[in-house]
């Protein structure tokens, strides 16, 4: 069975800088490209990103029942068709999806044994710097974007626990070395296999570490530094 991995983020939260240092650091793991009705941002490019595409089309997407999930995000469209799960299944490839919390609930309900990753911002403070530095990149300094990403991103948050595991993205380096030892013993589960060296011993450990159930007791802070912030 090949492993799906689900990786969810409130938008801001470097998720993207992680998927990008992933793609390029683990093998016969493919990316999921979804289709968007959003338009393409900054250097984006057709295909690379996203497929980008009409409402008209996507629509007639969701009628033919193309999609594995979809979800309205922002008042756009985002799916991932069912296609690429097939094309890696039978390459014998894992599958990276990159989704929202509304697509996570629907891989879940269709795919039970997809494995499912949060990654939370240390708090809301340094979400909130992240996403005013990215949207001056973009010269969209739209406040009104700002705040409504904010309070998605509390939203968002609060579903933390329909996830198997959570990543702190505090340290860029140190969510990276997470997030590859998460998929890799993932991987040796998946093969039936139990960790007999010791760098697999070590790769175990690290990914268990970052375990719903283990990292609990860290989260209080940063659930609370958001929810303060709407009280
Ligand atoms: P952005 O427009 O910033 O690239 O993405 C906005 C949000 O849409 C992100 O939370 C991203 O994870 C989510 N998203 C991207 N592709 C998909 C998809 O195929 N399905 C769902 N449900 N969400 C998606």
């Amino acid at each position: 069975m090949t492993p799906v991995f689900i990786i969810s983020a409130p938008s801001g939260s470097g998720k993207s800088t992680l998927v990008n240092a992933i793609r390029t650091n683990v093998d016969r793991l493919e990316f999921s490209v979804s289709y968007t009705t959003r338009m393409p941002r900054g250097s984006e490019e057709n295909g690379r990103e996203y497929y980008y595409t009409s409402r008209e089309v996507f629509e007639r997407m969701i009628e033919r029942g193309e999609f594995l999930e979809y979800a309205d995000v922002f008042g756009n469209y985002y799916g991932t068709a069912k296609r690429f799960l097939q094309d890696a299944t039978g390459r014998g490839h894992d599958l990276l999806l990159d989704i929202d919390v509304q697509g996570a609930g629907q891989i879940q309900k269709n795919l039970p044994d997809a494995v499912s990753i949060f990654i939370l911002p240390p708090n809301r403070q340094e979400l909130e710097k992240r996403l005013r530095r990215r949207s001056s990149a973009e010269r969209m300094t739209d406040e009104a974007v700002i705040q409504r990403r904010l309070e998605t991103a509390t939203r968002e948050i609060e579903k933390y626990e329909e996830y198997d595991y959570i990543l702190v993205n505090d340290q860029l380096s140190d969510s990276i070395d997470a997030l590859k030892a998460i998929i890799l013993s993932e991987r040796l589960k998946a093969e039936g296999r139990k960790p007999s060296r010791s760098d697999e011993e070590q790769m175990t450990k690290l990914a268990e570490s970052r375990r719903l159930e283990n990292v609990r007791p860290i989260l209080g802070p940063i659930l609370e530094s958001f929810r303060r912030a709407t009280a």
